[in-house]
């Protein structure tokens, strides 16, 4: 008899390069988790990258995983139902089965020879990604700017809803005239929001994410009609419904696996968005290439990225995402088109 499909998960530590912190508070080093997938000789492999703002843990992903294994049957190609399986039983463990359906897309295109853009009609992955400025003292903060622009980074995020805002955007804008992205983390009220937006005007944002709480929905066309910037939200919008219940109070939505649950969920909130006549953006958390490589496969799809989770680390466990400057992209390789590094494979077997 056919061997059934072996899923099995560990967890890997990443170190960030710099302390990353938003208005929300700050993390020195993370843990994930590397989800494995073994069926007829090819291993698929995932990761999945928790958030305790989502009710996620590594604990609970785990359970999840658990859980999960039960639900792939013998036949790890039906990836829709396998996923619809497990937003059916697991609905609150979304990073988790994010990690789930990456090991699958990278299974079934590594057993077919072809990368996983390639299996989704998409075109060869090559997009622009922004590059995170954290919340930081001044002097790091500037450091922090110099790395990027030497690094050839020509889009900026910002994390803004600290005292020092002004400060901090006047020493970059006195360095970089190039697109800046300015993410609040749901720091204001709707009256501080409508001050702090107004007066960052100045600044030129190409965008304000997430100016308000997740929960104000209410406020949010307001922001939209100072016309400083267009409003996107990040907490607010999880999953496919909230797209549609926000789709008259912002300009776009940033969608990321840990919140929605991977690929399959991704696709169907940009097609909802691009149909609503929304932006969509692309995002992610701290993780190594192998959280970013299933995002950047669907990148040719949405306006904007911020996909440098992994560009955050000092040491990434994971290799395959090319960069040229603020361009990140794939190549033909099977698979989502990553693999362990080489210091990573000694670490983890
Ligand atoms: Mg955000």
């Amino acid at each position: 008899m056919a061997q059934k499909p072996r899923l099995s998960w560990n967890r890997q530590t990443l170190r960030p390069r710099h302390r990353f912190a938003t208005s929300q508070g700050g993390v020195t080093e993370k843990q994930t988790i590397v989800v494995r997938l073994e069926h007829e000789g090819v291993v698929g492999l995932g990761e999945v990258a928790p958030s305790k703002l989502y009710g996620q843990t590594l604990e609970s992903s785990e359970a999840a995983l658990g859980g999960m294994a039960e639900l792939i049957g013998n036949d790890p190609f039906r990836i829709e139902s396998i996923i619809a399986s497990c937003l059916g039983n697991f609905d609150d463990q979304r990073a988790a089965i994010g990690g789930l359906d990456s090991a699958l897309h990278d299974w079934a295109a590594r057993r077919w020879g072809v990368p996983v853009w390639r299996i989704l009609g998409l075109d060869r992955p090559s997009v622009r990604t922004t590059f995170t400025i954290g919340v930081a003292e001044p002097d790091e903060t500037r450091q922090k700017v110099d790395e990027a622009l030497a690094a050839g980074f020509t889009a900026l995020k910002v994390k803004v809803g600290a005292e020092r805002d002004h400060e901090t955007l006047s020493m970059i804008r006195s360095r970089f005239g190039g697109a800046l992205f300015l993410d609040a983390n749901e720091a204001w009220t709707p009256g501080e929001a409508r001050r702090r937006i107004a007066d960052l005007a100045r600044y030129r944002p190409t965008m304000i994410e997430q100016p308000l709480a997740r929960a104000d929905w209410e406020h949010l066309r307001g922001l939209r009609d100072l016309g400083v910037a267009p409003i996107f939200v990040d907490e607010s919008c999880q999953r496919p419904a909230d797209v549609l219940r926000l789709a008259n109070a912002v300009d776009g939505v940033n969608i990321k696996f840990t919140k929605c649950g991977g690929i399959r969920e991704a696709l169907r909130m940009i097609w909802l968005a691009r149909g609503l006549g929304l932006k969509t953006m692309l995002g992610c958390f701290v993780s190594s290439s192998l959280a970013i490589a299933p995002a950047l496969s669907i990148a040719s799809l949405v306006d904007y990225c911020d996909l440098d989770g992994a560009l955050l680390l000092a040491d990434d466990p994971f290799d395959g995402i090319a960069r040229d400057g603020s361009v990140i992209s794939l190549g033909g390789l099977p698979g989502l088109g990553v693999s362990p590094a080489g210091a990573a494979l000694k670490s983890h077997t």
